[in-house]
């Protein structure tokens, strides 16, 4: 749940990240504001899969979505870097 909750806040209530401080707006609904939560929750865990790899085809360095994801942006749009003479 990457440490997200929900909280009390003003008149109504808000997502709280893990140091504390509210990350989303203020909600007057409960329910709206748990909405909310599970979308911050779920781009925190998408965020969290994302990491450095180097590419497959030409061994640039890219922000991988995933492990199915180990091309880089150049090589899968079909514009490797090499031919670019990079
Ligand atoms: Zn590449």
């Amino acid at each position: 749940m990457a440490g997200l909750s929900l909280q009390r806040h003003g008149f109504g209530w808000a997502v709280f990240g893990p140091d504390g401080r509210p990350v989303s707006g203020v909600y007057g609904d409960i329910g709206l504001a748990e909405v909310r939560l599970e979308q911050l929750a779920d781009r925190a865990e998408a965020a969290a899969r994302r990491s450095r790899r180097d590419c497959l085809s030409c061994g640039a360095s890219f922000m991988s979505e995933g492990f199915h994801h180990r091309l880089c942006t150049m090589c899968r749009s079909g514009h490797p870097r090499a031919r670019h003479g990079w």
